[in-house]
C-alpha cells in the first residue's frame, strides 16, 4: 500500500482499554454498511439506527435518549434550533386546508413563521387568548388540526391552564404542541398533561452557556415520531454532533443551574416588587402574579426569566435603565449562565391589556452571578430612571 492509501485507512476505532467520562463526538455524513444488501435496505434504518449523517450519529442518539428520559417520552427528534424544532412539528402535523391555533403570547418568530411560512402553504393560523383555558373549545373548527401552547408566554409571562386546554382539545381529536422552553422538563412535563409534541429550545437552559443553537421535539406516539423524522429528512435539517455534545455537557449541570438561577431570580423579583421605580413584576412564582395558582398547581419550580414594567413607562426611562446595567448585558436569547436584559414593546394587536401596551417591558434572564451583585446592578439602573422625561400618561 502506498502512503496516500495508508493514510486513508482505519483511524476510527475506540481502543478497548480506553474509556472516559466524556461523550464521544461522532461526526459523519457517510455511514458505512457491512454489505450491499444492508445498503440497499438502508431505508429501514430511517427510524431506528444509523443510515446517513442527517439522521444522527451515536452522539445525537445519546442526547435524544437522555432527553426522552427527562420528558418521559418514547422518542425525541433533534433540530438545529428551537425554531427549526417548531417548524418540524408544523410540517409533521399540518397540511393545506388545515387550521392551527396559536397562543397569542408565543415566541414572536413562531407566530411569524405560522403566518408567513405556513400561510402560503395553505394553513390558516389564528391566535387565541393564552388565558382562555377550556374556552378554547369554542375556537376549534372542523379543520383545526393543531393547537400550540407556550407557558408562560414569551415576555408577557401568561401562565396557561394546560390541563383545561388539553381536556377541551382532546375531545375534538386535535393535536396539541407545547413550547416548554421556560420550564424545561425538570419543572413541567407536557407529555404527562395530554400534550402530543413537547418542544424545547435547547439553546436556552439545556445548552446553558449562550453558545449553541439546538431544539428538540419529544413525542410518545410512533406515527407522530415517524412523521417528524420524515419532515426532518425531507427538509434536510439535522443537528450537529458538536452541538449535541455541548447540550449533553449542559444536561449534566442543568438541575443545579436551574436551582440556583431560580433562587436568585425569585430573590431579585421579590426585591423589585419593593422598589418604587417598578410598577409590575411579571413572575408566576410571586404570590401576587395572575398565573401563580396554576403555576403552583402544575410546575415543580420555575425558570429564571421574568419581566418588569417600570413606573416611568416612557421609552427614555426604559433606555436609561437598560443602558445603565453592567452585569445584565443587553441581548436576545436567555437561560445561560450570564445575566441578560432585553427590552420590548407589546404590539397593539396582541391580547394584552390595551392600557399597558404602550409601556416597554424589560425581560431579565438571571444567570449565575451572585444575587447581591445583580441586585446592586439593578438598583443603580433603577435610580437612573428617576426624573427622566415625562412618563406616558396611562388611563
Ligand atoms: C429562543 C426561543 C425559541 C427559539 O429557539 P432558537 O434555538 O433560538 O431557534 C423558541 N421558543 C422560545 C420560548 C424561545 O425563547
Amino acid at each position: 500500500m502506498k502512503p496516500d492509501t495508508t493514510l486513508l485507512q482505519d483511524a476510527r476505532g475506540v481502543p478497548k482499554d480506553f474509556s472516559s467520562l466524556s461523550t464521544a463526538v461522532h461526526r459523519a455524513s457517510t455511514v458505512l454498511f457491512e454489505d450491499a444488501e444492508s445498503f440497499i435496505a438502508r431505508g429501514k434504518r430511517r427510524y431506528r439506527g444509523y443510515s446517513y449523517g442527517l439522521y444522527g450519529t451515536p452522539t445525537s442518539a445519546t442526547l435524544a435518549r437522555q432527553l426522552a428520559v427527562l420528558e418521559n417520552a418514547r422518542h425525541v427528534v433533534l433540530a438545529p434550533s428551537g425554531l427549526a424544532a417548531i417548524s418540524l412539528v408544523n410540517f409533521a402535523a399540518l397540511r393545506a386546508g388545515d387550521h392551527a391555533l396559536l397562543s397569542d403570547a408565543m415566541y414572536g418568530p413562531t407566530r411569524t413563521a405560522a403566518v408567513k411560512l405556513f400561510g402560503p402553504l395553505g394553513v390558516e393560523t389564528e391566535f387565541y387568548d393564552p388565558l382562555c383555558g377550556a374556552a378554547i373549545a369554542a375556537r376549534i373548527r372542523k379543520n383545526t388540526r393543531l393547537v400550540w401552547l407556550e407557558s408562560p408566554g414569551t415576555i408577557t409571562m401568561e401562565v396557561q391552564d394546560v390541563r383545561a386546554i388539553a381536556k377541551a382539545v382532546r375531545a375534538r381529536r386535535v393535536l396539541l404542541a407545547m413550547d416548554n422552553t421556560w420550564a424545561t422538563p425538570l419543572r413541567f412535563r407536557p407529555l404527562e398533561h395530554g400534550v402530543d409534541f413537547s418542544i424545547q429550545a435547547l439553546t436556552k437552559y439545556v445548552g446553558g452557556h449562550s453558545d449553541l443553537l439546538l431544539g428538540s421535539v419529544a413525542v410518545r406516539d410512533e406515527m407522530l415520531y415517524r412523521r417528524l423524522r420524515d419532515a426532518q429528512g425531507l427538509l434536510g435539517i439535522g443537528a450537529s454532533p458538536d452541538d449535541c455534545f455541548l447540550a449533553l455537557r449542559g444536561l449534566g449541570t442543568l438541575a443545579v443551574r436551574l436551582e440556583r438561577q431560580f433562587a436568585s431570580a425569585l430573590r431579585i423579583a421579590r426585591w423589585l416588587v419593593t422598589r418604587n421605580e417598578v410598577q409590575r413584576v411579571l413572575h408566576p412564582a410571586l404570590e401576587t402574579d395572575l398565573g401563580h395558582a396554576i403555576w403552583k398547581r402544575d410546575l415543580r419550580g420555575s425558570g429564571s426569566v421574568f419581566s418588569i414594567v417600570l413606573r416611568n413607562v416612557g421609552w427614555a426611562a426604559a433606555r436609561a435603565f437598560t443602558d445603565r446595567l453592567r452585569l445584565f448585558r443587553i441581548g436576545a436569547s436567555w437561560g445561560g449562565i450570564h445575566s441578560l436584559v432585553s427590552v420590548y414593546e407589546v404590539p397593539p394587536e396582541r391580547c394584552y391589556p390595551k392600557a399597558d401596551a404602550q409601556a416597554p417591558i424589560m425581560r431579565l434572564s438571571v444567570g449565575l452571578e451572585h444575587p447581591d451583585d445583580l441586585i446592586a446592578d439593578l438598583e443603580q439602573g433603577l435610580i437612573a430612571t428617576r426624573g427622566i422625561g415625562k412618563p406616558t400618561r396611562r388611563k
